[in-house]
Protein backbone atom coordinates (compact mmCIF):
# COMPACT_ATOMS: atom_id res chain seq x y z
CA UNK A 1 0.00 0.00 0.00
CA UNK A 2 1.11 3.13 -1.11
CA UNK A 3 -0.56 5.44 1.45
CA UNK A 4 -3.19 4.35 4.52
CA UNK A 5 -4.83 6.67 6.30
CA UNK A 6 -5.77 5.76 9.59
CA UNK A 7 -8.68 7.05 12.21
CA UNK A 8 -7.20 10.75 11.17
CA UNK A 9 -8.41 13.71 13.91
CA UNK A 10 -7.66 17.11 13.10
CA UNK A 11 -9.41 19.93 15.61
CA UNK A 12 -9.32 23.62 15.27
CA UNK A 13 -9.36 26.10 18.05
CA UNK A 14 -11.25 28.87 17.23
CA UNK A 15 -12.31 31.92 19.25
CA UNK A 16 -16.18 29.92 19.32
CA UNK A 17 -14.57 26.75 20.47
CA UNK A 18 -13.01 23.69 19.20
CA UNK A 19 -14.02 22.73 15.65
CA UNK A 20 -13.76 18.80 14.58
CA UNK A 21 -12.94 19.25 11.03
CA UNK A 22 -11.71 15.84 10.59
CA UNK A 23 -13.22 12.88 13.19
CA UNK A 24 -12.21 9.92 12.25
CA UNK A 25 -11.51 9.66 8.21
CA UNK A 26 -9.78 6.56 7.16
CA UNK A 27 -8.56 5.90 3.07
CA UNK A 28 -5.83 4.37 0.97
CA UNK A 29 -4.24 4.77 -2.16
CA UNK A 30 -2.36 1.87 -3.67
CA UNK A 31 0.69 2.69 -6.47
CA UNK A 32 -0.66 3.79 -9.66
CA UNK A 33 -3.99 4.13 -8.21
CA UNK A 34 -6.46 7.14 -8.38
CA UNK A 35 -8.85 7.70 -5.30
CA UNK A 36 -11.98 10.61 -5.58
CA UNK A 37 -12.69 12.05 -2.43
CA UNK A 38 -15.97 13.64 -2.43
CA UNK A 39 -17.98 15.54 0.01
CA UNK A 40 -19.65 19.04 0.49
CA UNK A 41 -18.34 22.43 0.67
CA UNK A 42 -17.07 22.29 4.95
CA UNK A 43 -16.46 18.87 5.10
CA UNK A 44 -13.02 18.42 5.91
CA UNK A 45 -11.39 17.26 2.45
CA UNK A 46 -8.85 19.83 1.86
CA UNK A 47 -7.53 19.53 6.16
CA UNK A 48 -7.49 15.66 5.57
CA UNK A 49 -4.88 16.70 2.45
CA UNK A 50 -2.84 19.48 4.46
CA UNK A 51 -2.42 16.88 7.09
CA UNK A 52 -1.15 14.25 4.88
CA UNK A 53 0.86 16.69 3.37
CA UNK A 54 2.34 17.65 6.00
CA UNK A 55 1.32 21.45 5.56
CA UNK A 56 -1.37 21.96 7.91
CA UNK A 57 -1.37 25.34 9.77
CA UNK A 58 -0.69 24.66 12.97
CA UNK A 59 -1.70 26.02 15.37
CA UNK A 60 -4.60 26.59 15.16
CA UNK A 61 -5.14 23.16 13.04
CA UNK A 62 -3.82 20.55 15.42
CA UNK A 63 -3.57 16.53 14.27
CA UNK A 64 -5.31 14.89 17.61
CA UNK A 65 -4.89 11.01 16.57
CA UNK A 66 -3.92 9.23 13.74
CA UNK A 67 -1.75 7.79 11.67
CA UNK A 68 -0.45 8.14 8.01
CA UNK A 69 1.50 5.31 6.88
CA UNK A 70 3.37 6.56 3.62
CA UNK A 71 4.77 2.97 2.37
CA UNK A 72 4.42 1.68 5.55
CA UNK A 73 5.95 4.33 7.54
CA UNK A 74 4.10 6.51 10.13
CA UNK A 75 4.76 10.62 8.41
CA UNK A 76 3.25 11.72 11.37
CA UNK A 77 6.33 10.68 13.66
CA UNK A 78 8.74 11.79 11.50
CA UNK A 79 11.17 14.60 12.30
CA UNK A 80 10.44 18.08 10.41
CA UNK A 81 13.74 17.83 8.40
CA UNK A 82 12.54 14.04 6.51
CA UNK A 83 8.90 15.27 6.16
CA UNK A 84 9.94 18.17 4.27
CA UNK A 85 12.52 15.69 1.92
CA UNK A 86 9.40 13.39 1.40
CA UNK A 87 7.13 16.05 1.03
CA UNK A 88 9.32 17.69 -1.64
CA UNK A 89 10.22 14.64 -3.48
CA UNK A 90 7.89 12.11 -3.33
CA UNK A 91 4.81 13.41 -2.87
CA UNK A 92 3.14 16.79 -4.33
CA UNK A 93 0.45 18.59 -3.89
CA UNK A 94 -1.50 20.47 -7.01
CA UNK A 95 -4.16 23.74 -5.68
CA UNK A 96 -7.40 24.78 -7.02
CA UNK A 97 -5.50 28.27 -7.45
CA UNK A 98 -2.01 28.23 -9.57
CA UNK A 99 -2.10 31.99 -9.65
CA UNK A 100 -1.59 32.18 -5.68
CA UNK A 101 0.64 29.30 -5.50
CA UNK A 102 3.36 30.07 -8.27
CA UNK A 103 5.51 33.19 -7.55
CA UNK A 104 4.62 35.94 -9.23
CA UNK A 105 7.75 37.88 -9.68
CA UNK A 106 9.45 34.70 -11.17
CA UNK A 107 8.94 33.14 -14.86
CA UNK A 108 7.83 29.58 -14.75
CA UNK A 109 10.68 28.61 -16.65
CA UNK A 110 12.60 29.59 -13.52
CA UNK A 111 10.15 28.26 -11.08
CA UNK A 112 9.93 24.94 -13.00
CA UNK A 113 13.83 24.54 -12.87
CA UNK A 114 14.51 25.58 -9.75
CA UNK A 115 12.87 22.03 -8.80
CA UNK A 116 15.65 20.35 -10.32
CA UNK A 117 18.40 23.40 -9.28
CA UNK A 118 17.24 22.83 -5.84
CA UNK A 119 16.76 18.48 -5.85
CA UNK A 120 18.79 17.25 -8.51
CA UNK A 121 21.82 19.66 -8.72
CA UNK A 122 21.15 20.76 -12.04
CA UNK A 123 22.89 23.33 -13.71
CA UNK A 124 20.98 26.63 -15.30
CA UNK A 125 20.98 25.74 -18.40
CA UNK A 126 20.01 21.92 -17.74
CA UNK A 127 17.19 23.40 -15.68
CA UNK A 128 15.90 25.62 -17.69
CA UNK A 129 16.25 22.45 -20.65
CA UNK A 130 14.44 20.36 -18.24
CA UNK A 131 11.79 23.04 -18.04
CA UNK A 132 10.83 23.36 -21.57
CA UNK A 133 10.91 19.84 -21.68
CA UNK A 134 8.11 19.73 -18.19
CA UNK A 135 6.03 22.60 -20.22
CA UNK A 136 5.90 20.10 -24.03
CA UNK A 137 5.13 17.41 -21.26
CA UNK A 138 1.76 19.32 -20.38
CA UNK A 139 1.17 20.71 -23.61
CA UNK A 140 1.74 24.15 -23.20
CA UNK A 141 2.26 25.23 -26.91
CA UNK A 142 5.26 27.10 -27.77
CA UNK A 143 6.77 26.03 -24.39
CA UNK A 144 10.77 27.10 -26.06
CA UNK A 145 9.12 30.62 -26.27
CA UNK A 146 7.25 31.25 -23.35
CA UNK A 147 9.70 29.24 -20.72
CA UNK A 148 10.56 33.07 -19.67
CA UNK A 149 6.73 34.31 -19.13
CA UNK A 150 5.84 35.39 -16.04
CA UNK A 151 2.46 33.27 -14.22
CA UNK A 152 0.11 36.26 -15.40
CA UNK A 153 1.20 36.00 -18.78
CA UNK A 154 -0.77 32.44 -19.39
CA UNK A 155 -4.35 31.61 -18.96
CA UNK A 156 -5.97 30.00 -16.16
CA UNK A 157 -6.09 26.40 -18.01
CA UNK A 158 -2.34 27.04 -19.08
CA UNK A 159 -0.90 28.37 -15.39
CA UNK A 160 -3.28 24.82 -14.48
CA UNK A 161 -0.74 22.67 -16.26
CA UNK A 162 2.36 24.57 -15.12
CA UNK A 163 1.41 23.58 -11.29
CA UNK A 164 0.71 20.02 -12.99
CA UNK A 165 4.39 20.17 -14.64
CA UNK A 166 5.62 21.37 -10.93
CA UNK A 167 3.78 18.59 -9.23
CA UNK A 168 5.15 15.97 -11.41
CA UNK A 169 8.78 17.04 -12.05
CA UNK A 170 10.64 14.95 -9.42
CA UNK A 171 8.07 12.01 -10.49
CA UNK A 172 6.71 11.97 -7.34
CA UNK A 173 5.23 9.22 -5.97
CA UNK A 174 2.00 10.32 -4.23
CA UNK A 175 0.22 13.57 -5.56
CA UNK A 176 -2.60 15.36 -3.97
CA UNK A 177 -4.27 17.42 -6.67
CA UNK A 178 -7.25 19.20 -4.19
CA UNK A 179 -10.24 20.55 -6.39
CA UNK A 180 -7.41 21.18 -9.27
CA UNK A 181 -10.10 22.53 -12.05
CA UNK A 182 -12.34 24.24 -9.74
CA UNK A 183 -11.61 27.65 -10.83
CA UNK A 184 -11.46 27.02 -14.13
CA UNK A 185 -13.78 27.84 -17.70
CA UNK A 186 -16.41 24.34 -17.85
CA UNK A 187 -14.21 23.63 -21.32
CA UNK A 188 -10.97 24.07 -20.01
CA UNK A 189 -11.55 22.03 -17.07
CA UNK A 190 -12.41 18.87 -18.87
CA UNK A 191 -8.93 19.23 -20.73
CA UNK A 192 -7.15 20.06 -17.56
CA UNK A 193 -8.93 16.54 -15.84
CA UNK A 194 -7.70 14.64 -19.31
CA UNK A 195 -3.95 15.24 -19.00
CA UNK A 196 -4.31 14.76 -15.31
CA UNK A 197 -5.49 11.83 -15.77
CA UNK A 198 -3.12 10.39 -18.68
CA UNK A 199 -0.24 12.02 -16.83
CA UNK A 200 -1.20 9.62 -13.49
CA UNK A 201 -1.63 6.79 -16.18
CA UNK A 202 2.10 7.67 -17.67
CA UNK A 203 3.67 8.51 -14.45
CA UNK A 204 1.88 5.35 -12.44
CA UNK A 205 1.86 7.67 -9.46
CA UNK A 206 -1.10 7.05 -6.57
CA UNK A 207 -3.36 10.17 -7.13
CA UNK A 208 -6.04 11.29 -4.18
CA UNK A 209 -8.22 13.54 -6.35
CA UNK A 210 -10.40 15.91 -4.44
CA UNK A 211 -13.73 17.15 -6.39
CA UNK A 212 -16.93 17.75 -5.36
CA UNK A 213 -17.69 16.69 -9.28
CA UNK A 214 -18.92 13.29 -9.38
CA UNK A 215 -19.19 13.67 -12.87
CA UNK A 216 -15.63 13.15 -13.62
CA UNK A 217 -14.71 10.79 -11.16
CA UNK A 218 -16.17 7.75 -12.72
CA UNK A 219 -13.68 8.76 -15.52
CA UNK A 220 -10.49 8.40 -14.28
CA UNK A 221 -11.12 7.31 -10.33
CA UNK A 222 -10.50 3.61 -9.33
CA UNK A 223 -11.99 4.32 -6.01
CA UNK A 224 -13.87 7.15 -4.26
CA UNK A 225 -13.68 8.23 -0.53
CA UNK A 226 -17.32 9.93 0.36
CA UNK A 227 -16.25 12.60 3.21
CA UNK A 228 -19.21 13.65 5.53
CA UNK A 229 -18.68 15.83 8.68
CA UNK A 230 -15.12 15.17 8.90
CA UNK A 231 -15.58 10.95 8.00
CA UNK A 232 -15.61 8.91 5.35
CA UNK A 233 -19.19 7.61 5.40
CA UNK A 234 -18.62 5.32 2.30
CA UNK A 235 -15.35 3.94 0.32
CA UNK A 236 -15.49 1.71 -2.47
CA UNK A 237 -14.76 0.71 -6.18
CA UNK A 238 -16.03 3.36 -8.48
CA UNK A 239 -18.11 0.89 -10.46
CA UNK A 240 -19.53 -0.10 -7.46
CA UNK A 241 -20.71 3.25 -5.97
CA UNK A 242 -22.12 4.22 -9.46
CA UNK A 243 -23.91 1.12 -9.40
CA UNK A 244 -25.36 0.42 -6.04
CA UNK A 245 -24.58 3.21 -3.65
CA UNK A 246 -24.49 2.16 0.45
CA UNK A 247 -24.88 5.48 1.78
CA UNK A 248 -27.82 7.25 1.48
CA UNK A 249 -25.52 10.54 1.39
CA UNK A 250 -23.35 9.07 -1.41
CA UNK A 251 -27.15 8.40 -3.03
CA UNK A 252 -27.83 11.56 -2.54
CA UNK A 253 -24.72 12.93 -4.54
CA UNK A 254 -25.00 10.94 -7.49
CA UNK A 255 -28.59 12.29 -8.31
CA UNK A 256 -27.69 15.90 -8.11
CA UNK A 257 -25.36 15.46 -11.10
CA UNK A 258 -26.76 17.35 -13.95
CA UNK A 259 -27.85 15.05 -15.86
CA UNK A 260 -27.49 16.77 -19.81
CA UNK A 261 -29.63 13.63 -21.04
CA UNK A 262 -32.64 14.95 -18.83
CA UNK A 263 -33.55 18.28 -20.57
CA UNK A 264 -34.57 20.83 -17.99
CA UNK A 265 -34.94 18.02 -15.32
CA UNK A 266 -34.90 19.16 -11.88
CA UNK A 267 -31.33 19.21 -9.74
CA UNK A 268 -31.92 16.47 -6.94
CA UNK A 269 -29.89 18.21 -4.41
CA UNK A 270 -29.55 17.14 -0.83
CA UNK A 271 -32.03 18.75 1.38
CA UNK A 272 -30.69 20.99 4.03
CA UNK A 273 -27.00 21.70 4.96
CA UNK A 274 -24.15 20.17 6.35
CA UNK A 275 -24.01 20.04 10.37
CA UNK A 276 -21.78 22.94 12.07
CA UNK A 277 -18.58 21.32 13.07
CA UNK A 278 -18.88 22.75 16.46
CA UNK A 279 -21.97 20.37 17.29
CA UNK A 280 -21.94 17.80 15.04
CA UNK A 281 -25.55 16.19 16.22
CA UNK A 282 -25.87 12.93 17.49
CA UNK A 283 -25.89 9.48 16.24
CA UNK A 284 -25.23 9.80 12.54
CA UNK A 285 -24.28 13.07 11.40
CA UNK A 286 -25.96 12.76 8.34
CA UNK A 287 -29.46 11.72 10.00
CA UNK A 288 -31.40 15.32 9.99
CA UNK A 289 -30.82 15.31 6.24
CA UNK A 290 -31.20 11.45 5.54
CA UNK A 291 -34.15 10.39 3.40
CA UNK A 292 -34.04 6.76 5.19
CA UNK A 293 -33.70 7.93 8.68
CA UNK A 294 -34.79 5.60 11.33
CA UNK A 295 -35.07 6.05 15.21
CA UNK A 296 -31.31 4.43 15.81
CA UNK A 297 -29.92 7.02 13.70
CA UNK A 298 -30.32 9.99 16.48
CA UNK A 299 -28.24 8.42 18.80
CA UNK A 300 -25.19 7.47 19.82
CA UNK A 301 -22.97 5.57 19.23
CA UNK A 302 -22.05 6.87 15.43
CA UNK A 303 -22.38 4.49 12.92
CA UNK A 304 -19.22 2.64 12.27
CA UNK A 305 -17.45 2.31 9.02
CA UNK A 306 -19.56 -1.61 8.36
CA UNK A 307 -17.56 -4.33 5.55
CA UNK A 308 -20.19 -4.02 3.17
CA UNK A 309 -17.91 -6.42 0.31
CA UNK A 310 -14.78 -6.51 -0.76
CA UNK A 311 -12.80 -3.48 -0.32
CA UNK A 312 -15.96 -1.71 0.48
CA UNK A 313 -17.23 0.33 3.48
CA UNK A 314 -20.27 2.36 4.53
CA UNK A 315 -20.88 4.48 7.88
CA UNK A 316 -25.09 3.30 7.50
CA UNK A 317 -26.75 1.53 9.76
CA UNK A 318 -28.99 0.36 6.80
CA UNK A 319 -26.74 -0.28 4.41
CA UNK A 320 -28.39 -3.40 3.14
CA UNK A 321 -31.49 -1.38 2.22
CA UNK A 322 -29.49 1.52 0.83
CA UNK A 323 -27.46 -1.01 -1.39
CA UNK A 324 -30.91 -2.87 -1.90
CA UNK A 325 -29.89 -6.27 -0.84
P1 LIG B 1 -13.54 21.19 2.26
O1 LIG B 1 -12.18 21.20 1.65
O2 LIG B 1 -14.15 19.83 2.31
O3 LIG B 1 -14.46 22.18 1.64
P2 LIG B 1 -12.09 22.06 4.56
O4 LIG B 1 -11.24 20.86 4.78
O5 LIG B 1 -11.44 23.22 3.92
O6 LIG B 1 -13.41 21.65 3.77
O7 LIG B 1 -12.66 22.57 5.93
C1 LIG B 1 -13.33 21.75 6.85
C2 LIG B 1 -13.71 22.57 8.04
O8 LIG B 1 -12.56 22.86 8.79
C3 LIG B 1 -14.31 23.90 7.67
O9 LIG B 1 -15.72 23.84 7.64
C4 LIG B 1 -13.87 24.81 8.79
O10 LIG B 1 -14.86 24.83 9.79
C5 LIG B 1 -12.67 24.13 9.38
N1 LIG B 1 -11.43 24.87 9.11
C6 LIG B 1 -10.60 24.75 8.06
N2 LIG B 1 -9.54 25.57 8.17
C7 LIG B 1 -9.70 26.23 9.32
C8 LIG B 1 -8.95 27.24 10.02
N3 LIG B 1 -7.79 27.71 9.53
N4 LIG B 1 -9.44 27.68 11.19
C9 LIG B 1 -10.60 27.20 11.70
N5 LIG B 1 -11.35 26.27 11.11
C10 LIG B 1 -10.91 25.79 9.94
MG1 LIG C 1 -11.46 22.30 0.08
Amino acid sequence: MLLDVQDLHVDFRTRDGVVNAVNGAGFSVDEGETLAVLGESGSGKSVTAQAVMGILDTPPGRITHGRVLFRGRDLLTLGREERRRIRGERMAMIFQDALSSLNPVLSVGYQLGEMFRVHRDASRKEAKARAVELMDRVRIPAARERVNDYPHQFSGGMRQRIMIAMALALEPELVIADEPTTALDVTVQAQVMDLLAELQREYRMGLILITHDLGVVADVADKIAVMYAGRIVEHAPVHDVYKRPAHPYTKGLLESIPRLDHKGGELLAIKGLPPNLLHIPAGCPFHPRCPQVREVCRHDPRPPLYEVGEGRSSACHFWKETIGE
